[in-house]
C-alpha cells in the first residue's frame, strides 16, 4: 500500500472512532478471521449490579456486605463495585487486603480474615460451600448470573448473585463481523453458564465459547487459535486481557477501559461500540482494496 492511501485510511478511521497506532496496523486488520471477544465490558456494558444475598443460617446480611464491600472496596473489578455498592453505610477499612486474579480478593476486616470471589478462591482456603449455598449459587448460575461466595475465619458464609447486561450494539456488531467473514469467538473467566447464556443472546456458537479461562490463560486460547492457522484479532477492555491484545495479531482496545489493555492494542475503538471493530475491518480492505 502506499504511504498516501495507508494516511487516508488513518485518517478515515480517526472520524469513525478508530485510532491507529501506525500505518501497518492496517495490512494485518485486512487479514484476520477469526475475532476472539472478551465478554465483561467488551459484549457486556460491564456495569455489575447486586440482585440477591443468600446467607447461611445464623449469618446477618448486613455483616456480609459489610465485610464483604469493605474488601471490594479497593478492587477496580467490576463486580467490585456492585458489591461494595451493596452497603448502605460506611464501609471500614481492611487492615490488609491483596487481589486474587481472575478469582477475587481476600483481606482482614475488622479482625477477621475474609475471602469474596469465586468457589475456587475457597477451596484454595479448604473451605467449602455448604449445601444451602451451593444451591443458590447453581440456580444464580442457570439464570444466567455470576455467584461471588464469601466466607470468613474458615467458613463460607453468603452467596451474591451479581449481573450485568449485554450492551444493546454487541448483537448488531456481531452480526456485521460475521458478514465480513470473520468468526467470533467468546473468551471470560465468568463461569460456563454466563458465558453460554450471553453468547446466545449476542450470536455466538456455543462451541466457539471459552469459559471459566483464568487472566494468564486468556493469552493461550488466542495462541491455540493461531497455531490452528486462524489470523486472529482479539478486542477487551480489562487488565487481564492485555497479553491477550499483544499477543493476537491484531489486537483492539475498548477506549473505555483500563490504560493497560488500550497500551496493548494495535487500535482503539474509542467510543467503547463493538460495531466499530467491523467498521476497521471493512476500512482496512478499502484502504488497501483500492490501491492493489
Ligand atoms: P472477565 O474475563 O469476565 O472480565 P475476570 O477474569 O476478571 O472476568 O474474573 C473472573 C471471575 O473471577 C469473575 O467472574 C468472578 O467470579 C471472580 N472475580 C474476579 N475478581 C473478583 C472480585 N474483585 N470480586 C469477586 N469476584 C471476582
Ligand atoms: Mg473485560
Amino acid at each position: 500500500a502506499t504511504p498516501t492511501a495507508l494516511m487516508v485510511g488513518t485518517g478515515r478511521g480517526a472520524q469513525l472512532g478508530i485510532l491507529i497506532k501506525g500505518p501497518e496496523v492496517l495490512e494485518t486488520t485486512r487479514e484476520v478471521d477469526t475475532i476472539v471477544l472478551d465478554k465483561t465490558g467488551t459484549v457486556t456494558t460491564g456495569r455489575m449490579t447486586l440482585l440477591a444475598t443468600h446467607v447461611t443460617d445464623g449469618t446477618d446480611t448486613e455483616e456480609v456486605l459489610r465485610l464483604a464491600g469493605a474488601l471490594e472496596h479497593s478492587s477496580e473489578h467490576p463486580i467490585a463495585r456492585a458489591v461494595a455498592a451493596g452497603y448502605a453505610g460506611e464501609l471500614p477499612a481492611p487492615e490488609d487486603f491483596a487481589n486474587v486474579a481472575g478469582l477475587g480478593v481476600q483481606g482482614i476486616v475488622e479482625g477477621h480474615a475474609v475471602l469474596v470471589g469465586r468457589e475456587q478462591l475457597l477451596a484454595e482456603w479448604e473451605i467449602h460451600l455448604p449445601v444451602e449455598l451451593a444451591r443458590a449459587k447453581a440456580a444464580a448460575e442457570a439464570a444466567g448470573r455470576t455467584a461471588i461466595a464469601v466466607a470468613w475465619d474458615g467458613e463460607a458464609r453468603a452467596v451474591l448473585e451479581v449481573a450485568d447486561a449485554v450492551k444493546d450494539t454487541s448483537a448488531d456488531a456481531i452480526r456485521r463481523l460475521r458478514a465480513l467473514g470473520l468468526r467470533p469467538v467468546l473468551l471470560t473467566g465468568d463461569n460456563e453458564a454466563v458465558a453460554r447464556s450471553v453468547a446466545a443472546e449476542v450470536g455466538i456458537d456455543a462451541a466457539d465459547v471459552f469459559a471459566e479461562v483464568l487472566p494468564e490463560d486468556k493469552v493461550d486460547v488466542v495462541k491455540r487459535l493461531q497455531k490452528e492457522g486462524r489470523s486472529v484479532a482479539m478486542v477487551g477492555d480489562g487488565v487481564n486481557d492485555a497479553a491477550a491484545l499483544a499477543q493476537a495479531d491484531l489486537g483492539l482496545a475498548m477506549g473505555t477501559g483500563t490504560d493497560a489493555a488500550i497500551e496493548a492494542g494495535d487500535l482503539t475503538l474509542v467510543r467503547g461500540d463493538l460495531r466499530s471493530a467491523a467498521d476497521a475491518i471493512r476500512l482496512s480492505r478499502k484502504t488497501l482494496g483500492t490501491i492493489r
